[in-house]
């Protein structure tokens, strides 16, 4: 099975050839650098699905599989901020600060600052959307819930991982190894997910 990603991220690329090893035969996973894809795409969407079928289509022009994620963290008290700006918080609130995955964590600290722990709910979701050679579209959503803590713990993953708690593991995601975060996280389960509309779509090749 092979398929491009809409991404120039061999991270990205690298992680879902891991996950759909899983559930396909050494699949083959193309990035628009690979087929030739060099402009850039702009992501105007207002949802993550609109934002991950925007990409997918971008990519569809190769004639291959074509497959668009977006992902973000949403979080109740903000109205479901950072949402689809979560890359870009900081500069979007117009943080003091870097406008990086730290300044990103440190504004939402702000933005969410003495509000108790109830009222400290929210999800990282990813979408990932897919166009078939013939067409055919689809997208295919993955959530992760959890409760945003008020100061950093851990070391591994990116983002906003230090800050999200994961209540049944009872850590949060930079806690955990990179196997363990794949089980639960809203990537993982997305693209689960995918694997399996993928497989009913174009069976198992
Ligand atoms: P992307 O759409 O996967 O590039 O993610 C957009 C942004 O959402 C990232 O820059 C992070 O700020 C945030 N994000 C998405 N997934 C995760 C995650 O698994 N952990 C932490 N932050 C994430």
């Amino acid at each position: 099975m092979k398929l491009v990603l809409a991404s120039r991220n061999r991270k990205k690329i690298h992680e879902l050839r891991t996950l759909l090893s899983k559930f396909f035969d050494q699949p083959e996973i193309l990035s628009l650098d690979d087929v030739g894809i060099t402009e850039e795409i702009e992501e105007n969407g207002t949802t993550f699905e609109e934002n991950a079928l925007i990409k997918a289509r971008a990519a569809a022009v190769s004639g291959y599989i074509a497959v668009g994620d977006d992902s973000g963290l949403t979080v109740d008290a903000l109205g479901g901020d950072p949402g689809i700006y979560s890359a870009r918080y900081a500069a979007r609130c117009h943080f003091a600060g870097d406008h990086d995955d730290e300044g990103n964590n440190q504004a939402l600290l702000q933005n969410m600052k003495g509000l108790p722990e109830e009222q400290r709910g929210g999800a990282f979701v990813c979408c990932i959307a897919c166009v078939l050679p013939d067409g055919r579209e689809m997208t295919v959503r993955g959530e992760a819930r959890g409760r945003i803590l008020e100061s950093y713990a851990g070391n591994g993953g990116f983002g906003y991982d230090p800050l999200f708690y994961y209540e049944p593991l009872q850590k949060t995601f930079a806690e955990l190894t990179f196997e363990e975060k794949n089980e639960v996280s809203h990537r993982g389960r997305a693209i689960a997910a995918f694997a399996e509309k993928l497989k009913e779509a174009i069976g198992d090749v």
